[in-house]
This record gives structure tokens, C-alpha cells and sequence, in this order.
């Protein structure tokens, strides 16, 4: 049966880091719509100029463009077996979009995705995002506060210099949450109400959160 895993949550709530531990156990790919467009704004295309005129506000990115990107994404080979859909959909309208997307990709069979809301207390977060560093080469997610690093500026993973992501400021954070109260918060009542939705305590530890996870999946 295909798998397909949805997550939502507030920025920092640890859904990058769950998402990849789950793409790994379940074999599935991990789509996440921030990073494919940081890739956009790294190549230089017009597109991706654009797409960066929001995300340094902390504003979503115009739907077109982030549906065009998802509908590209869903429909490679590797999503056959199922993915996990990591920042996407962040509003109501996205949600339709995807549904749109899903008859079309899923047309002859009945599944529908598990959704998972990360639940987290929104002072926990802004102190979770200044203090998180990232590594561009593996991908690895570090908190500079929690995780006592040898070097703070270092990969313990492959050794490359850690980053920190320009929008992960306080000032750039505070934006981002107001986006997602407005915009990302109501999907949660809308994939209750359909059945789909599993909540998930993100203020507990990561092989803690990692349990309760897989222990919730149907
Ligand atoms: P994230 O890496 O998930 O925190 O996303 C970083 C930024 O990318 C967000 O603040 C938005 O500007 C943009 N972004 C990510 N996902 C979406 C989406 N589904 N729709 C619109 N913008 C998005």
C-alpha cells in the first residue's frame, strides 16, 4: 500500500529532522518544499529571485510557483511507493491544490495521506531556530544549545563548515510564525475533520518524538 505522510507544524517544531529519519527507515523520498526552493534561489533563475523576495520576509511564496514545483516533485519515480511531504501545504488553498495534484497522481487507488501536526509551544521554538545550524553537504540539523558540538561550526556527520539559514534570525522568525498562525494553523482543523490528522507532542526529545511517530503511523 502506498505511503504518503504529510507534516505540519510551526517553524522549529523538528519536522525536518523527523522527516529524515523517517525517509530513511521507510525508504521514502522527503519532500520539503523550503529546501527545494532554497536549491531555486541558489541556481540564480528568475524564479528562484522571486521565490527569495518572500522568503526573506518570512512570507509564504506565491502558490503557482510552489504547486508547480510540488506537481514535478510528486510525479518522479520514486514517489510510486509513496513520500513524506515536509512545509507543504502551508494554507487552505495550497491544501486544495494538493488535493487537485493527488486525484490526478492517485487516480486508481484509495489512499489518502496521514497528516501529522507537530504540536509545540511557540516559546520553545524562536530559541530552537537562532540556535539551529545546518550542515549543506549531508543535510544534518544541529542545536548549537542542546547538542554540545565539539566545534559549533562543523558537521560531526562529514565535516563540513555547518550554516546557519539567513531567515533563522529573530526578527525574520517572528514573521514566519505570524505566517503560519494566519495560514498553516486552520489545516489542522481541516485534516481533523477529515480523519486524517495525528497529533504529535514536539516539545519531548528526538527519539522520543521518533517513537511516538512511527507508533502512530496507520
Ligand atoms: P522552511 O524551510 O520550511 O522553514 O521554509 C522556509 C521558507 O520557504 C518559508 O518561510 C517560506 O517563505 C518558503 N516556503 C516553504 N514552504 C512553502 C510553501 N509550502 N508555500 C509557500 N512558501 C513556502
Amino acid at each position: 500500500m502506498k505511503k504518503e505522510f504529510i507534516f505540519i507544524g510551526p517553524p522549529g517544531s523538528g519536522k525536518g529532522t523527523q522527516t529524515k529519519m523517517l525517509s530513511k527507515e521507510y525508504n521514502l523520498p522527503h519532500i520539503d518544499t523550503g529546501s527545494l526552493l532554497r536549491e531555486e534561489v541558489a541556481s540564480g533563475s528568475d524564479e528562484g529571485k522571486l521565490a527569495n523576495s518572500f522568503m526573506e520576509k518570512g512570507q509564504l511564496v506565491p502558490i503557482d510557483l510552489v504547486s508547480k514545483i510540488i506537481k514535478n516533485r510528486l510525479m518522479k519515480n520514486d514517489c510510486k511507493e509513496g513520500f513524506i511531504l515536509d512545509g507543504y501545504p502551508r494554507s487552505m488553498e495550497q491544501a486544495e491544490a494538493l488535493d487537485k495534484i493527488l486525484s490526478e497522481i492517485d487516480k486508481n487507488t484509495n489512499v489518502e495521506p496521514q497528516v501529522f501536526y507537530f504540536d509545540v509551544s511557540q516559546d520553545k521554538l524562536v530559541e530552537r531556530l537562532v540556535n539551529r545550524r545546518s550542515c549543506p553537504k549531508c543535510g544534518a540539523i544541529y542545536n548549537i544549545k542542546t547538542m554540545h558540538l565539539k566545534d559549533e561550526t562543523i558537521c560531526e556527520k562529514c565535516g563540513s563548515k555547518l550554516t546557519r539559514r539567513e531567515d533563522d534570525t529573530e526578527e525574520v522568525a517572528v514573521k514566519r510564525f505570524q505566517t503560519y498562525f494566519a495560514q498553516t494553523a486552520p489545516l489542522i482543523e481541516l485534516y481533523k475533520k477529515r480523519g486524517q490528522l495525528s497529533s504529535i507532542d514536539a516539545s519531548l526529545d528526538i527519539n522520543t518524538i521518533y517513537k511516538n511517530l512511527t507508533g502512530a503511523i496507520k
